[in-house]
């Protein structure tokens, strides 16, 4: 006869499962908003929106499988942090697309398409008040729509998209850090996930809450996001372009008040658990730095060059390196406070 194993993580407080996740991460404020939890919630219950991570009605609807705890980066927190793992570390910029910087992702999901290693791509549009909206990509037309590319400095809910696809499809995804660790951990879970065939990792000091962005933008530097063209962080400052061709430009430092407590015990810049990371860090204007760490990227990269879509530049590997190390500095874990 055979005896199954089932890991069933141990609960620390006599409440159910979602439970033990709210007390021991979200009310300890150290959730980084991945949404993984949601992914893999078999009820559905748990809800990734511009607000903390919540399951209405847990008390009654969860079904206390223990998954949300499973996968959680944040359980059990070990802070990943360095420029991780590499094959490869480059400078480049697309020829075919326009993009945050130099649309280094796009091009790589692009590619992946062309290349035949995905079927779906899970990308980051906005609303007009750069309000974050998930698009599932079928092929690379739809990659020419202008706000699908870019950077928008909040929360998406990119996790809970994989499950709309995973099942029938290979998937393309792209995320923080905080993403990438929770790619790896549904992996971990189960053989499912292992359709997610490519994971594009985003440099990333903090992200935001919409809502705070757009009052803090509002109410303290008197500017509209539906007014905005472009939104950077260039060293050290946020930078607003506007569509009447003008800029507004501030320390970063300003944002301390509405950092979000997750991000806040986030050591990982690099997105080291990412198949290719991608940043803007340590590469001219204009241009993406890419991190190449896994074969499935490798291949893509190769393809990239091969067909000349893209255009190599110089990269600093010591600027990105600093700001890993910057970023352990910002954010101890245990925080000291
Ligand atoms: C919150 C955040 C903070 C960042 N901080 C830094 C930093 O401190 N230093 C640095 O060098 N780089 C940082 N980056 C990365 C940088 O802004 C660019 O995204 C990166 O250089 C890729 O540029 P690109 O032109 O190659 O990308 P593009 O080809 O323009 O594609 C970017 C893609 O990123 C995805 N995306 C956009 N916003 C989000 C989001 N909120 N969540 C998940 N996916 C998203 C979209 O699908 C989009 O298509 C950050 C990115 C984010 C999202």
């Amino acid at each position: 006869m055979y005896q199954w194993e089932i890991k069933i993580p141990k609960k620390i407080h006599d409440t159910k499962f979602f439970g033990n996740l709210k007390i021991e991460v979200i009310d300890k404020g150290i959730c980084s908003h991945c949404g993984t939890c949601a992914t893999i919630c078999p009820v559905n219950g748990i809800k990734v929106e511009d607000k903390p991570i919540y399951f209405p009605n847990w008390e009654k609807e969860c079904i206390d499988c223990g998954a949300c705890i499973k996968v959680c980066p944040r359980w059990d927190y070990k802070p990943l942090n360095g420029i991780g793992d590499y094959l490869e570390i480059l400078a480049a910029k697309s020829k075919r697309f326009k993009g945050q910087d130099g649309a280094m992702v796009t091009e790589i999901m692009a590619s992946a398409f062309e290349m035949d290693l995905i079927d779906r791509a899970i990308f980051v549009g906005r609303d007009e008040n750069w309000k974050p909206i998930t698009s599932i990509v079928k092929d690379i037309e739809q990659l020419f729509e202008e706000t699908i590319r870019g950077t928008k400095y909040s929360f998406a809910d990119v996790m809970p998209r994989i499950k709309e696809v995973v099942k029938d499809y290979r998937v393309g995804v792209i995320g923080t850090p905080c993403m990438m660790s929770g790619v790896r951990k549904l992996q971990q879970e189960s053989g499912i996930f292992n359709n997610i065939k490519l994971a594009i990792g985003l440099f990333c000091t903090e992200n935001f809450y919409h809502w705070q962005l757009h009052e803090f933008l509002l109410k303290e530097k008197n500017v509209e996001m539906k007014d905005a063209v472009k939104t950077d962080i260039k060293r050290g400052k946020f930078i607003v372009s506007l569509k009447n061709g003008s800029k507004v430009s501030f320390p970063v430092k300003e944002f301390d008040p509405i950092i979000p407590s997750g991000c806040e015990v986030c050591q990982d810049f690099a997105a080291i658990e990412s198949d290719v990371s991608v940043g803007s860090v340590g590469s001219k204007a204009g241009y993406s730095s890419v991190i190449v760490r896994r074969e499935n990227a490798k291949k893509v990269l190769d393809y990239i060059f091969e067909k000349e879509y893209a255009e190599r530049g110089e990269v600093n590997i010591d600027a990105i390196q600093k700001l890993c190390e910057f970023k352990i500095k910002i954010h101890p874990y245990p925080p000291k406070h």
